[in-house]
């Protein structure tokens, strides 16, 4: 059994990806070919706004858009303490300060009345300005936005969505990708919405950002003239045979795959329910696309344990996350380092993935809740 089954997924899609990759390298218009474009104009009407702008992968898309509000040096971003760690990288490496705060036990994302309590502390203490939020979708649950955006207007904070996981999540039919000022995502093969290879994705409703990302992901070039430099920016685009490649897939994610996993989630809720397994806990009227489907172990459970009666039943599993992100080495001895997380402390001791992907079936989902339970018996 795959942890997520990219093969499987080929298998299912091959005669449409072959064809637009072979497509690609026949017109080898292999840099901003028209597919990259087509790509852009529909995941912005999927999503439902009024800009995409596609780059080289979803810390990048990070990255330009603090490029975009000038982020850097003397600002606070305030960053979920349990996610990925470009999340936190990114405003780090802009020169911003990353204000961990602690996340909502049931739901993983950040808990937005510890939020607040961040932000008037750094207001307080004086040291630094509160510019962003960073709101993460982790595990295709979209942040609670709800509660997030009155604390980013209060404070006069932008908001930026890290869409990387969330991709296809919604809130009340809202997609993910449309709740930040400005949002992103990543196509690394196993999000949601993967490539084959690196690439990612910028959301926006500005006309003004849209034009800066534009700009910042292709050498600061000006509008029509790519040799005119008028910004330092990067080289951050998305291939086009990765924008060949997603066409056919977001087709596919559209018209099936998101349906096919939340089934299987919902099947793992199913037979899992009588156990003492915290399960992921989905919000009425909101919407996960699965990235991951991951429980929370009993005190006292010894995770590695059941890992590997897992793994002697060939059935992967992963552990996202083990540490918080203002315990990683790279914000050791930096204000970063100073946050007060127990919930993402205990998540990191308690948290197990499950293998979940659209093509995973019924029987693969008894096997590894039949073994999980088998285990979770021996432990005791
Ligand atoms: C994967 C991920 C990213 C980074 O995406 P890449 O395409 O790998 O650069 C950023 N944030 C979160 C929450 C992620 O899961």
């Amino acid at each position: 059994m795959e942890f997520r089954d990219l093969k499987k997924q080929y298998k299912a899609l091959k005669d449409k990806i072959d064809c637009a990759v072979n497509e690609t390298i026949t017109s080898s218009r292999f840099i901003s070919g028209p597919q990259v474009k087509e790509l852009e104009e529909r995941l912005a009407g999927y999503v439902g706004v009024k800009h995409c702008v596609t780059c080289a992968n979803g810390t990048d898309a990070l990255t330009l858009a603090l490029m975009v509000w000038g982020i850097g040096e003397g600002d606070a971003v305030f960053v979920p303490d349990f996610t990925f760690f470009s999340s936190g990288e990114c405003p780090a490496l802009a020169g911003a300060t990353p204000i961990f705060v602690d996340v909502d036990k049931r739901t993983y994302n950040i808990d937005s009345e510890k939020l607040e309590k961040a932000v008037e502390k750094v207001i307080a203490d004086g040291k630094y300005t509160p510019k962003v939020v960073v709101a993460v979708d982790l595990f295709g649950l979209p942040a609670d936005y709800n509660a997030i955006k009155p604390v980013c207007q209060k404070y006069n904070l932008l908001l930026l969505e890290d869409g990387a996981q969330g991709f296809g999540g919604r809130i009340n039919g809202k997609k993910a990708c449309s709740f930040g000022d400005i949002s992103t995502t990543s196509f690394f093969p196993a999000k949601p919405l993967g490539c084959y290879g690196d690439g990612g994705a910028v959301f926006t409703d500005n006309d003004e950002w849209a034009a800066l990302l534009r700009s910042y992901a292709v050498h600061g070039k000006s509008g029509n003239d790519k040799y005119n430099n008028v910004l330092v920016g990067m080289n951050s685009r998305l291939d086009t045979i990765q924008a060949a490649i997603l066409l056919p897939k977001l087709k596919a994610f559209e018209d099936y795959e998101l349906d096919s996993i939340n089934k299987s989630a919902e099947k793992y809720n199913e037979m899992l329910k009588d156990t003492d397994l915290l399960l992921p806990k989905i919000d009425n009227d909101f919407y996960s696309s699965w990235a991951q489907y991951t429980v929370q172990l009993p005190d006292g459970v010894d995770r590695s344990f059941l890992q590997s009666e897992l793994k002697k039943s060939e059935i992967p599993s992963m552990v996202y996350y083990a540490r918080p992100m203002h315990s990683q080495g790279a914000f050791e001895k930096t204000d970063s380092s100073n946050a007060d997380c127990p919930v993402t402390e205990e998540l990191c001791k308690t948290v197990l993935s499950l293998p979940i992907h659209p093509y995973l079936t019924d029987e693969d989902i008894e096997k590894v809740c039949s073994c999980l339970k088998t285990a979770l018996d021996k432990v005791r």
